[in-house]
C-alpha cells in the first residue's frame, strides 16, 4: 500500500506576499508539487481558520478569501478557483468522532492556504477541502483528532498543513539582514530534532520547553498544523525536511513532509 499512500505535508506559509514575490521558499513547493503524484484531491489545515467546534468546507466551489489586511491591492486581486469536494468533506465527517459543522457559505480558501496552493498546483486544478482548527483544543486533542484523518492517505487524498513552527509577529524584524533570534533557531532546532527522532511527545508538549518555546509560540494556531501532519506517520515512515530557514528573525519557513 505504500507506494499508493500520499505523504502528509506541512509548509511554513510566512507572509502573503510570497504569492506575489517568488522566493527560494515557494521555489521548494513549486518542486515538491511537480515530485507527488498527482491527489484526487487536497485537505488543509490552515492556522487562519480557527472556530469553535470542527468546520470542513463542503461547498462545489470554495471562494478565495483575503483573510487579511494592510497589503497591496494586487494580494486581493489572487484568486485560487479550485473546485471544492463535497464527498470529501462527507468522508471527512465520517472518519472524525466529533461533531462536524459541513460549511457552505462562509469560509473557502484562506491564505494560509493558497499561498502555498497557488505554487504546489499553480493550475488550482485539484479540488479543495479545508478542515477548521477548534480553538477549544489542546495540543494533544489536535494531534489525537489528526490520527483519524489517517485512511484519506491511501484514499489518493493529500493532507497539507500550513503554519508556521516559530512565528512571532510581534518580535519580526522587517530589515532585510535581519538575523533569526536565538530562541527561534533554538525552537526550531529543536522541532527538527525532536520531530527525526520520532519523538512526537516532546512537541505535543511544547510548552515545558521554556522560553524558546514560548517566544517561538505566543500562540498556538500556526504551531497546531504541525501536530497534525506529525499525527499522520504511520509505521516506517519518517519525516524529511524540504526547507528551513527563519525570516525576519521570528518566522521559521520550515516544511516537511511525512512518507
Ligand atoms: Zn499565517
Amino acid at each position: 500500500m505504500t507506494s499508493h499512500r500520499q505523504p502528509a505535508v506541512f509548509a511554513g506559509h510566512g507572509s502573503p506576499m510570497y504569492a506575489l514575490q517568488p522566493n527560494r521558499f515557494t521555489a521548494a513547493w513549486a518542486t515538491l508539487g511537480k515530485s507527488l503524484k498527482r491527489p484526487d484531491a487536497i485537505l488543509v489545515i490552515s492556522a487562519h481558520w480557527v472556530t469553535r467546534g470542527t468546520w470542513v468546507t463542503a461547498m462545489t466551489k470554495p471562494k478565495t478569501i483575503h483573510d487579511f489586511g494592510g497589503f497591496p491591492p494586487a494580494l486581493f486581486d489572487i484568486q485560487y478557483p479550485a473546485l471544492g469536494s463535497p464527498a470529501l468533506a462527507d468522508r471527512i465527517e465520517e472518519l472524525l468522532n466529533v461533531p462536524v459543522v459541513l460549511e457552505e457559505n462562509e469560509w473557502g480558501i484562506d491564505h494560509g492556504a493558497w499561498s502555498v496552493l497557488k505554487y504546489l498546483y499553480p493550475n488550482a486544478d485539484v479540488p479543495v477541502v479545508q478542515l477548521s482548527l477548534d480553538g477549544s483544543r489542546t495540543a494533544r486533542q489536535h494531534y489525537e483528532l489528526a490520527k483519524q484523518l489517517i485512511p484519506l492517505r491511501d484514499e489518493n487524498i493529500l493532507i497539507l498543513s500550513s503554519g508556521n513552527v516559530v512565528h512571532n509577529l510581534r518580535t519580526m524584524d522587517w530589515q532585510a539582514d535581519a538575523q533569526p533570534y536565538p530562541w527561534a533557531k533554538q525552537f526550531n532546532d529543536f522541532f527538527i530534532s525532536k520531530m527525526r527522532a520520532d519523538h512526537h511527545e516532546l512537541l505535543i508538549e511544547w510548552e515545558k520547553y521554556g522560553d524558546p518555546a514560548h517566544l517561538s509560540i505566543p500562540t498556538a494556531e500556526h504551531y497546531w498544523p504541525a501536530l497534525y501532519t506529525l499525527a499522520l506517520q504511520q509505521e516506517g515512515e519518517h519525516a524529511k525536511v524540504f526547507i528551513d530557514g527563519i525570516e525576519m528573525s521570528s518566522i521559521s519557513m520550515l516544511g516537511f513532509t511525512i512518507q
